[in-house]
């Protein structure tokens, strides 16, 4: 009898890994890292629950860490079967996997330093060699297309609008000549916004898997042009720059769209924009090329003759140290965009030492931050910040934007749903804190009278054809 079993991102948002098994075979459906709390980043360390020696396919949603950074890990303990993701997917694992690599080394040398390993030398979770290894084993399937797996498995994407690449899957298991079909939501994205196509719209299931990341709350309404704009000729007035923690994977391509489109209807004066984040500058590269995912707007805007989208006319690359280093000698308006998103390390560190003091200036926060990182602080008021040991006194204005999240909100995930014709069988919300999974659960309890599961970490359900 198939059956799925919740190896990860059940009860939290992080880790995601399905493992589905039928006729004796076994399919992992993404390959997420646990991030957090220290216990959560204890399950990447731990044995994993199953041999990756067993694991016949492994299928990806989207190139995100928390459904991929595990990858190097299984590889290394001995998972040698393809890795199934389309090709943007695989475009930003190159960058992304190497990354994840490289801050896990780092983590490592860190923590030697400070002398609490029970490794000596502490080992990092993986290296770059490891990441590359696993890149090996990527095939490429169609972006929106059905393909066969194996006579057990075939399945079918559907683009998910939630960053470049991103897809929900039909999943069709095909046992004693009966079929069941399960749905993975992978992440859901936004209605109606710039660059990539909204989430199309499911239609049937047996079992449905559904993320719940936002399933508590909708994002604050409100035009983000409008306050982008606001907020940098506000900025430009005081003669300040405008600093924004972006992380590399859509956050800085969605700015750029914003600042291209406000320059081009002249709501903002051309300013120097300067990117200083060689994955962005890569990442910006590989959604410029991938047509298939941009939505009609971006697509005329391109064909119109009118430039690319994604670029401001007066940017500025900053590839190396010296580059992103000669930034802090502009005194004029500026608007400066650096990874990491929440301020916890990368070169935007380095920018909010050199204007954080300085009351002229503005840090526009844009993404999520989360509890116990310099982001977080700076939007709850902190009067100062320690960076590389140093206090820095907070005087420029702080400005939290959170129009501009990736995940669908509480109301787009029951847009989304709403789309199924008929009630599938079984609802499991995952990938969701206790607090969302639980309000999302009475929402489409009360809206769709379906029934719905909260699944523990490694707990298996019987998937039974109808
Ligand atoms: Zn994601």
């Amino acid at each position: 009898m198939a059956k799925i079993t919740f190896l990860g991102a059940a009860g939290t948002v992080t880790g995601s890994k399905y493992l589905v098994e039928a006729g004796g075979k076994r399919l992992l459906v993404d390959c997420g890292l646990f991030q957090g709390t220290h216990d959560l980043k204890q399950r990447n360390w731990n044995n994993p629950p199953v041999d990756p020696a067993t694991i016949d396919w492994v299928l990806l949603t989207h190139a995100h860490i928390d459904h991929t950074g595990y990858l190097p890990r299984i590889v290394h303990l001995g998972y040698r079967g393809p890795i199934y993701a389309n090709a943007a997917t695989n475009e930003l694992c190159q960058l992304l996997l190497p990354d994840s690599a490289h801050l896990q080394e780092e983590d490592a040398q860190y923590i030697g330093k400070k002398g609490y390993s029970s490794h000596k030398p502490p080992l990092p979770l993986y290296t770059v060699a490891e990441a590359q290894a696993a890149l090996k084993q990527f095939k490429e399937i169609p972006r929106a297309a059905p393909f066969t797996i194996s006579p057990e498995f075939s399945a079918r994407p559907h683009d998910a609008g939630h960053i470049l690449g991103s897809s929900w899957l039909e999943l069709t298991i095909t046992e004693n000549g009966k079929q069941i079909l399960v749905v993975f939501s992978g992440d859901v994205g936004r209605y109606n916004q710039p660059i990539l196509n909204d989430p199309e719209p499911p239609s049937r299931a047996d079992y449905l898997l559904c993320e719940s990341t936002y399933g508590d709350r909708d994002h604050p309404s409100g035009s983000v042009a409008d306050e982008l704009a606001n907020v940098i000729n506000d900025t430009v007035k005081r003669g300040g720059a405008i600093v924004i923690p972006a992380f590399a994977v859509d956050r800085t391509q969605m700015i750029m769209y914003y600042l291209r489109q406000l320059e081009s209807q002249k709501r903002i004066p051309v300013l120097p924009v300067y990117v200083d984040s060689p994955m962005a500058i890569n990442v910006t590269e590989i959604y410029v090329r991938h047509h298939e995912d941009h939505d009609s707007d971006f697509t005329s805007l391109e064909q119109g003759g009118k430039g690319d989208p994604l670029n401001v006319r007066t940017v500025h690359i900053a590839r190396s140290v010296e580059d992103s280093k000669k930034i802090n000698d502009v005194t004029t308006p500026c608007i400066i965009i650096s990874a990491s998103g929440m301020a916890t390390g990368g070169r935007v560190l380095h920018h909010l030492v050199k204007r954080l003091p300085d009351p002229k200036n503005t840090v526009l926060l844009v993404g999520y931050q989360a509890e116990g990182t310099n982001g977080r602080a700076l939007q709850d008021g902190a009067k100062s910040l320690n960076i590389f040991g140093q206090q820095i006194p907070v005087r420029a204005q702080v400005i939290s934007m959170g129009q501009l999240s990736a995940h669908a909100g509480k109301s787009e995930l029951l847009r989304w749903l709403s789309g199924f014709k008929v009630p599938p069988r079984q609802t499991f919300l995952v990938h969701g804190e206790p607090v969302a999974l639980n309000s999302l659960r009475d929402a489409v309890t009360a809206q769709f009278k379906w029934p719905v599961t909260i699944p523990a970490y490694l707990q298996s359900f019987d998937l039974n054809p109808s």
